[in-house]
């Protein structure tokens, strides 16, 4: 670039970055380059042809004051499309040599991506809270360790994080079988790294995560505090980055607010591109339920639909969570078209707290539990163990446990005399599986909620 041609695309860039929004700048303008300006025409490099468009529409104007102002003549634009001298340099991403093929695919298996294989793009709900943070996360799927790296998504919790993630690994997994692509939590990472000191495999530890093409790391705000993880991740990073692998960051909040993170390392998530994403609005939450209803075998009222999105509205995970449980309360009332009225009650059975302590009988504990699982209190009681005896055997005991102020001992003798530790088990199994399985803990609490 000439020195003139260099005084305009710093003058047109602190323009843009003052009228177009700090998400717009970054992800639109940022990383546009000017090539040359040769008869009045600008040529500019976009790093993907959609972008052509938001030039078009919002940054030929601001060409033209530019180019007033410097040349004192009127300067047009020209596009063109990609990165090639970077396209060139990438092309170690994925190894299609034979031998290195053989060499990858050994590797592969000690790589277990990790990646959750339902969370999509296509399953994904695109409205102007997360658009932006689509669109990033679409760019760097298209050229992984060229569009945008580190790539650094942040939000409140269950806006998608995960899901975006996932879906980034999952499209780079289709397109580029042989890429050595993890996901981890960050909170795997410090364990990961916390073992192998301990065990003194620090060596396969930085082997395994400086050979990988794609590291998606989730809820990086855990690393605040943990000083020679940091260290660790932030070699790592530079390795990575160095032979322009792609690393994709999540957190709940940006690079900046996560506190006692190294200096280092907020400047190194702040490099390429930050976006967040923000609560979905109305319309994208009716969105999302519409197209998460479409596995349920029933229909929902377009009444029914709004007041859930109005009920539930900043965090997509509770709306999922509310599904399951309309799911439920329509299954146990046997209906087939969902009302208002049905959602209420759902909405209402979710948000009842723990149940006091009381006088509730073992006994109606027993027919509760019997009565949901379709099975007989003398069962309950019996000795028998097939799968769904057991597991309605270990509910009622957990909420016996639970609900009531009875002695282990006491609740084993009601159990057709267990003794204590059993009872112990079956609650701490319960409780563990809770824990995990969203559904079962909707069962027990709908129970429970009768009970009361
Ligand atoms: P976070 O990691 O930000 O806490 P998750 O990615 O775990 O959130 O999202 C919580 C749940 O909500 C997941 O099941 C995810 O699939 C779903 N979800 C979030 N946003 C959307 C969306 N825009 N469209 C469809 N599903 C979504
Ligand atoms: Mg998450």
């Amino acid at each position: 670039m000439t020195p003139q041609e260099q005084q305009f695309w710093q003058r047109f860039l602190d323009l843009a970055e003052t009228t177009q929004g700090q998400n717009a700048y970054q992800f639109l303008v940022k990383p546009a380059k000017l090539l040359h300006i040769k008869a009045n025409i600008a040529t500019i490099q976009l790093d993907a042809d959609f972008k052509q468009l938001y030039w078009q529409m919002n940054l030929e104007n601001l060409l033209t004051t530019t180019g007033y102002e410097i040349f004192d003549q009127e300067i047009k634009a020209h596009y063109v499309i990609g990165r090639q001298d970077e396209l060139e340099q990438s092309t170690d991403m994925a190894p299609t040599s034979p031998d290195t093929q053989t060499v990858n695919r050994e590797n592969l298996q000690a790589f277990p991506s990790n990646l959750n294989s339902s969370y999509h793009f296509s399953n994904f709900i695109q409205g102007k809270g997360n658009e932006w943070a689509v669109s990033a996360c679409l760019a760097t799927t298209d050229k992984p360790g060229i569009n945008y790296n580190p790539l650094f998504i942040w939000g409140g919790p269950g806006l998608g994080k995960t899901h975006l993630l996932n879906a980034v690994g999952n499209a780079i997994q289709h397109d580029e079988p042989l890429a050595r692509i993890l996901y981890i939590t960050t909170e795997n990472f410090v364990n990961e790294f916390v073992t192998a000191t301990r065990l003194g495999t620090m060596d396969d530890f930085r082997e395994k995560f400086r050979n990988l093409d794609v590291l998606l790391i989730d809820d990086v705000q855990f690393l605040a505090n943990k000083e020679s993880t940091q260290e660790e991740f932030f070699n790592i990073f530079n390795v990575m980055f160095d032979k322009k692998k792609q690393i994709v960051l999540t957190s709940d909040r940006a690079p900046k607010s996560i506190e006692a993170l190294a200096d280092r390392l907020v400047t190194r998530f702040e490099w390429d591109l930050t976006v967040d994403i923000t609560p979905p609005d109305f319309e994208t939450r009716v969105a999302i339920i519409e197209d998460k209803i479409q596995q349920y075998d029933f229909s929902f009222q377009k009444d029914a639909i709004e007041y859930l999105a109005n009920q539930v509205d900043s965090n997509v995970r509770d709306l999922e969570g509310a599904l399951k449980n309309i799911h439920l309360v329509a299954n146990l009332e046997q209906a087939k078209l969902i009302t208002v009225e049905l959602v209420a009650k759902a909405i209402r059975s979710r948000t009842t707290g723990a149940p006091k302590i009381n006088v509730i009988p073992i006994e109606a504990i027993q027919e509760e539990v019997g009565k949901f699982y379709g099975v007989t209190v003398k069962e309950i009681k019996s000795t028998k163990r097939p799968q769904n005896l057991a597991l309605a055997r270990q509910v009622a005991i957990y909420l016996a446990r639970e609900m009531t102020d009875n002695s282990t001992t006491k609740i084993g003798k009601e159990f057709g005399g267990r003794d204590h530790s059993t009872v112990l088990h079956a609650y701490n199994k319960i409780k563990n599986m809770m824990a995990q399985d969203d559904s079962l803990s909707i069962e027990i609490n709908t129970i429970k909620n009768k009970l009361k």
